[in-house]
């Protein structure tokens, strides 16, 4: 073969990811070995959501999980590495009811098609995940639609149930009418919103054209008014105590109850309360024992309770304000601003979140909060700041968890119960998983009151009731009693995950397996940022941020991608910088520009005349190549010897070398400390500087001339040395770069290595046996070096052409002759006719004056330079 064939001028990874993603399949490269006795590092990686694509905050979390677990096997542990997917979820029912036009109600099919919709999205994320390099074992991989892993759901479910800890009961709960179903605390969030502020008056019952005036934001609650309440210091009302009010269109007189809690800055000081306009209601109607109406249904229309029967919610609105205003009753209207819940958890609804009085399912998670917080106090946190948003989180829950959902696609909650006591029946643990929807109850006869009156429930579970024992699920628990010892009980576990989902998927974690197994979960999290836009706000396709990793992967490959991804900081946000350019003369132009045009111009017609310059995977592309060329230099000088191994003998360092090697081991200890605590950013910013400035620029420029030498010794000996160095830097580079530092593996090193690939490779060592006045020498020598390599570009000399004269003059005599020694490589590596290093020089006696002085001020020497 020829040079060109195997190591080519371009680093071609178009051709190069394919056949290497091939080559780690076939040799089982990234297998797991379970029968490993040493300790077990387990990654409870976190399963995306099957949409069917990556997108950049995916390519950013899972480059970093990919470079623990890299990081981890090169230093040695016996890293346990699986990856899953998360298949149940309300946009999967979206997509097949679009997609598909089948409604949820014909159960079958519409299950048999979200599965089919899961199964192809799975596969082609799959291939993206081995796109970026990921060094999984798909053979441990897991779907949470699958039966192991429900039976493994309802299984705990049981267990819940059986330590009292689960229970089903009528409670107003949030609830979305947009997605007909429950929702959990942590799946709402707030918005503002400029709505209005009615002010009803409301007859005081016995007391002719008596009113009092109520403000309210939620007029059509008007019919589910239960009680009015004022606060007792409120001088204005003070007579009001035990009055009865009237509610219009009822026929419902309800009382005036005096209560601290009512703000009496807010609208008239006198609230009413309804069922369930918020969560205060929800207080109130426990504490005074009120009534419940209930005046809407799940899917959000008026029901039986109001006069309004059909309408919407809003539309209800609209007509009671009406009707209101025909009577009289309104006294004024104001605009105002206020923050409503909205089911903020699925960026595709964000509608205002409802409270429904319905039958639910329920863990007990309120009376654990304490646990919850000693796990996580009990781990190490990457960065440390964000554990506190987890125990802020814990200190602030109020509410027991809503585990059912009004869906049909998740795993189905594995209980039957008695419609007429209330009575929960169980399955026997042989036969999960159980539909309850399909399956007979074990039991015709209600234990408790001998009706025959059963049903299974037809809700499904939440999916954080999925996701959050996934380290069990991974640990094979209850199945494989020694699996789940090393990978769970006695490993270190590692979480890693965003910070927005610490509220959900690491708390109930947290909580259930500790529950489960008695044991907190995890050793030590991880937490990344969300990626951003190049405006520092999250990506989103009304502010024309978006990149989708299908456009940079292709153009760039993996390599650039994940650097990009290592330059990340910790536990913040990290936005992804480009530029919108005119393709023609590819100018600038601003998001606003372009967003306008976006709206004015047809899809084909923008495309043609924009696209977007993506500077940071430009810079991160340029390193490969400088990484490429590099070693290919080394391999072109190589082809021109032979050599049998690598082997060294330290004698053989040159001073440059010493200097260079006791640099790289400097430069070790420092990335090595960065990236023990996972800092990426600072790690391979270290070392890709080290190899960008000093290795290439100056390294190879110094030992340049021994690969030319007419003595073989000295050649060999050189090249061993750089090769040394440079395949410890490679090593350094292979967990980020997977792609290309294998690529070089396989042209350069594998013949002296004779390991199937680099990946299978351990965390360098320093290099041993440098002498340490050797090192120093290398030093001085690189300073000087570099000093007279600026002197000629100053002078506009290029770098290989030869000057005639170099001076060098210093009164400490100590250096004058270490530098003697060291002359021949400056002479070399500088191409200098004639070099001199002597105390002092007098010119009136040479006759010639140089063209450029300079001063090398650590040596207190001077520098003459002759063109
Ligand atoms: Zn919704
Ligand atoms: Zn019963």
């Amino acid at each position: 073969m020829n040079q060109e064939s195997i190591f080519p001028k371009r680093f071609k990874f178009k051709t190069i990811q394919p056949k290497w993603i091939n080559f780690w399949k076939e040799h089982d490269i990234y297998a797991f070995d379970s029968k490993d006795k040493k300790k077990w590092f387990t990654i409870d990686t976190p399963p995306p959501f099957v949409s069917g694509t990556l997108h950049m905050g995916h390519i950013l979390n899972h480059s970093w999980i990919d470079f623990v677990a890299r990081y981890h096997k090169l230093k040695g542990d016996h890293v346990y590495f699986p990856q899953g997917f998360d298949c149940h979820g309300l946009p999967v029912e979206l997509a097949v009811s679009k997609n598909y036009g089948i409604t949820k109600e014909n159960r079958e099919r519409f299950l048999e098609k979200c599965i089919e919709w899961v199964k192809n999205n799975i596969t082609s994320m799959t291939n993206q995940l081995n796109e970026l390099g990921y060094s999984t074992d798909w053979d441990y991989t897991y779907q949470t639609m699958d039966d192991d892993y429900k039976r493994k759901v309802q299984l705990s479910l049981l267990d819940f149930y059986e330590k009292g800890l689960l229970y089903r009961e009528k409670f107003p709960t949030h609830f979305c009418v947009n997605c007909e179903t429950s929702v959990a605390k942590a799946e709402v969030g707030y918005q503002d919103e400029l709505g209005k502020l009615w002010y009803i008056r409301l007859p005081l019952v016995g007391r002719e054209k008596a009113y009092i005036t109520i403000a309210t934001t939620r007029p059509e609650y008007m019919e589910a008014c239960v009680a009015v309440l004022i606060n007792p210091r409120d001088q204005r009302y003070m007579e009001l105590s035990a009055a009865e009010v009237e509610i219009p269109f009822t026929n419902r007189k309800v009382r005036i109850y005096m209560d601290n809690n009512v703000d009496m800055n807010f609208g008239t000081g006198i609230v009413y309360v309804c069922t369930y306009g918020d969560e205060m209601d929800i207080k109130w109607k426990l504490e005074y024992d009120l009534d419940e109406i209930q005046i809407f249904t799940e899917n959000g229309l008026m029901n039986y309770n109001s006069k309004y029967q059909g309408l919407t919610i809003s539309e209800a609105r609209d007509q009671i304000v009406r009707d209101l205003e025909n009577l009289n009753l309104i006294e004024k209207i104001e605009d105002y601003e206020h923050t409503i819940i909205i089911h903020s958890e699925r960026s595709s609804c964000r509608q205002p979140i409802e409270y429904l009085p319905i039958h639910q399912w329920f863990i007990n998670v309120k009376d654990y909060t304490q646990e919850i917080i000693d796990s996580a106090e009990s781990m190490n946190w990457y960065p440390e700041k964000h554990k506190q948003r987890l125990i802020d989180w814990a200190n602030s829950l109020d509410w027991n968890w809503v585990i059912s959902r009004q869906r049909v696609f998740g795993t189905p909650i594995p209980f039957w119960y008695c419609q007429q006591c209330g009575m929960i029946i169980t399955p026997k643990k042989e036969d999960l998983p159980v539909d309850p929807v399909n399956a007979p109850s074990p039991t015709e006869v209600c234990p408790k009151c001998r009706s025959e009156d059963i049903i299974g429930e037809k809700d499904v579970c939440d999916c954080w009731i999925d996701s959050s024992i996934t380290p069990l699920v991974i640990s094979k628990w209850q199945d494989n009693e020694e699996f789940y010892k090393r990978s769970y009980l006695n490993a270190t576990v590692h979480r890693p995950q965003g910070y927005e989902i610490i509220r959900t998927w690491m708390f109930y974690t947290l909580f259930r397996c500790k529950i489960l197994t008695g044991k907190a979960p995890f050793s030590e999290a991880m937490i990344n940022g969300m990626v951003a836009g190049p405006d520092g706000r999250h990506m989103s396709k009304s502010y024309g941020n978006i990149v989708s990793p299908d456009e940079v992967m292709p153009q760039f490959g993996t390599d650039a991608i994940r650097q990009w991804a290592a330059l990340g900081t910790l536990g913040d946000d990290y936005p992804f910088d480009f530029t919108w350019i005119n393709l023609q003369n590819k100018e600038p132009l601003s998001n606003e520009f372009i967003l306008k045009e976006q709206n004015t111009l047809s899809k084909d017609k923008f495309e043609n005349k924009y696209g977007r310059r993506f500077e940071h995977l430009i810079g991160t592309s340029r390193f490969i190549t400088k990484m490429w060329n590099a070693y290919r230099f080394l391999y072109l000088n190589l082809r021109k010897i032979e050599i049998s191994d690598l082997n060294i003998d330290s004698t053989t360092l040159t001073p440059i070398d010493s200097y260079y090697y006791s640099q790289f081991n400097n430069v070790l200890r420092t990335v090595t400390n960065f990236y023990d605590g996972y800092n990426w950013h600072d790690g391979f910013i270290t070392s890709r500087i080290f190899f960008w400035n000093e290795i290439c620029d100056n390294y190879i420029e110094a030992i340049k001339y021994r690969f030319y030498s007419e003595n073989l010794t000295i050649r060999k000996d050189a090249i061993k040395i750089a090769l040394n160095l440079f395949y410890k830097l490679l090593i350094c580079f292979g967990f980020i770069m997977p792609f290309i530092t294998e690529e070089i593996y396989n042209n350069l090193f594998k013949q002296f290595i004779k390991v199937d690939s680099i990946h299978l490779e351990t965390w360098p060592a320093p290099f041993t046996g440098i002498s340490e006045t050797s090192a120093k020498n290398g030093g001085i020598l690189t300073e000087i070096i570099k000093i007279l390599r600026n002197i000629k570009s100053k002078l506009k000399i290029p770098l290989n052409q030869e000057i005639s004269e170099v001076i060098i003059t210093t009164p400490r005599k100590e250096i004058v002759k270490s530098l003697n020694g060291l002359g021949e490589s400056i002479k070399n590596t500088i191409r200098i006719n004639n070099l001199t290093i002597i105390e002092k020089i007098k010119f009136e006696e040479r006759g010639l004056l140089p063209d450029l002085k300079e001063k090398i001020e650590f040596l207190n020497a001077r520098i003459y330079f002759f063109k």
